[in-house]
Parts: C-alpha cells; sequence; structure tokens
C-alpha cells in the first residue's frame, strides 16, 4: 500500500507524517507555512488547523 501522507489544510503542503509517528491529539508544525496542526485521526491521518487562541465555549 502506498503511502499517502496529509496534506497540510492551511496551504497544501504534503506533509511527510508517518501514522506511527503520531497520536490523535498531538499538535505538529507544518515545515512549510509553520501552522499548528491538530492530529484529528490516524490511519489515514487527518489534520486540521489549530486554534492558538484559546477557544473556550462560554455562555453570556
Ligand atoms: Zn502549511
Amino acid at each position: 500500500m502506498a503511502a499517502a501522507y496529509p496534506f497540510c489544510p492551511a496551504c497544501d503542503f504534503e506533509i511527510e507524517l508517518d501514522e506511527l509517528d503520531v497520536d490523535r491529539g498531538e499538535r505538529i508544525g507544518c515545515p512549510e507555512c509553520g501552522v499548528t496542526l491538530t492530529v484529528l485521526r490516524i490511519s489515514p491521518i487527518e489534520l486540521d488547523i489549530a486554534d492558538e487562541e484559546v477557544h473556550e465555549w462560554r455562555d453570556s
């Protein structure tokens, strides 16, 4: 099976990540654009842009 690397959702850079090297919920940095990404799931790896700013659900 060919290894399919995940793409950065911000810049579409193919990030050479092995699913054995990351854990779900782990944060990695995109080597291309430097955005912080969260590993949403493994196998296949799915990435999402992590919010650097604190995002809290608050009832006002
Ligand atoms: Zn990127």
